[in-house]
């Protein structure tokens, strides 16, 4: 059966695990399920709305193959995504549980009945206990807040939005096509409708602040979300964003100097939502900037002694 959907009543339960200042998503799902949730990046090749059929326009740091994880990379067919997910996950981690991760692209680009035949045939085929669908706000139509509904009934559903900011100008200038006054309604919406919500946010976003961030947070911290996904801004080869950068550089931020704002910011957010992601992967060969030393273990580290060497936490700023 699925885990109920939490109210937002209890905003002040704080992180069961003392060792890590902020709320660790596999914690969170170790305090829903008993056990961790192990999530199978799926590509079902949607594509993505924003973007011309040439494949070209789009968010300005958008890589030209919208995110894909590695291992969809590598995979023939979506049958071979998801068998090679979980068997990978069964014989390295023990993985017991297992989340469907539509993450490349825009996960619910589809018409919803398309949609719902392919849903049906990998719930009768794999052991999925939940169904993360990565997404943009402006792209939930009512027929697919519908079928997400109906969905909700067979397993657990998360929608990850890509909010970004909540600062339209600085989504104008990245081109995301959105303002923050959908991304708020598609949160509101979807909660809801019974559906858990994670939010994507982006620090250094050119001609953003940091006080731009910290508002973000406030703001974000605000509504009705379960999870929330954190990273630094990316410039990659070929994007538009790389253009832009190398006629007018902008600030783009080092280890320490991002990881001070999302400290900040980390401290704005509840208590009981679950950080999925303090940072991100980029493959060497498309990274121009910013060009780190630390790995991105040895940033997850930093930021955990950090905030515990001043005794701060996730939500010890937050206003409830
Ligand atoms: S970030 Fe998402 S919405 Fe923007 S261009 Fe890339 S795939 Fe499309």
């Amino acid at each position: 059966m699925n885990a109920q959907h939490p109210k937002k009543k209890n905003r002040k339960k704080k992180p069961t695990r003392v060792d890590c200042p902020y709320y660790k998503h596999k914690n969170y799902m170790i305090d829903r399920y008993g056990v961790p949730m192990f999530r199978v990046p799926i590509d079902l090749g949607f594509g993505c709305p924003h973007r011309n059929s040439d494949g070209s326009g789009g968010c300005t740091f958008c890589y030209e193959d919208g995110g894909r994880a590695e291992q969809t990379l590598i995979a023939n067919s979506i049958e071979e995504q998801i068998s090679g997910g979980i068997a990978f996950a069964r014989s390295r981690y023990s993985a017991t549980k297992f989340m469907a991760y539509i993450q490349a692209f825009t996960g619910t680009f589809a018409s919803a009945s398309e949609q719902k035949t392919i849903y049906n045939k990998l719930l009768q085929q794999y052991p999925f206990d939940a169904v993360s669908i990565g997404t943009r706000p402006d792209c939930l139509p009512p027929s697919t807040l519908e079928f997400l509904q109906e969905l909700s009934k067979r397993l657990e559903v998360w929608v990850e939005l890509g909010v970004q900011t909540t600062h339209d100008q600085a989504l104008k200038r990245i081109n995301r096509g959105h303002d923050w006054e959908s991304s708020k309604r598609a949160i509101i919406k979807l909660h809801n409708m019974g559906i858990m919500v994670t939010v994507h946010l982006m620090v250094g976003l050119p001609g953003e602040t940091i006080e731009d961030n910290i508002k973000t947070a406030e703001r974000i911290a605000e509504l009705p979300i379960n999870g929330v996904k954190i990273h630094n801004l990316h410039i990659m080869h070929g994007t538009e964003l790389e253009r832009e950068y190398r006629e007018k550089p902008f600030i783009v931020y080092a280890e320490d100097e991002y990881a001070e704002i999302l400290i900040d910011m980390l401290r704005r957010l509840p208590p009981d939502v679950a950080i999925m992601r303090i940072n991100t992967d980029t493959p060497a060969d498309r990274l121009i900037a910013p060009l780190w030393q630390m790995s991105k273990p040895a940033f997850i580290n930093y930021v955990i002694n950090s905030m515990n060497k001043r005794n701060i936490q996730q939500g010890d700023l937050f206003k409830g």
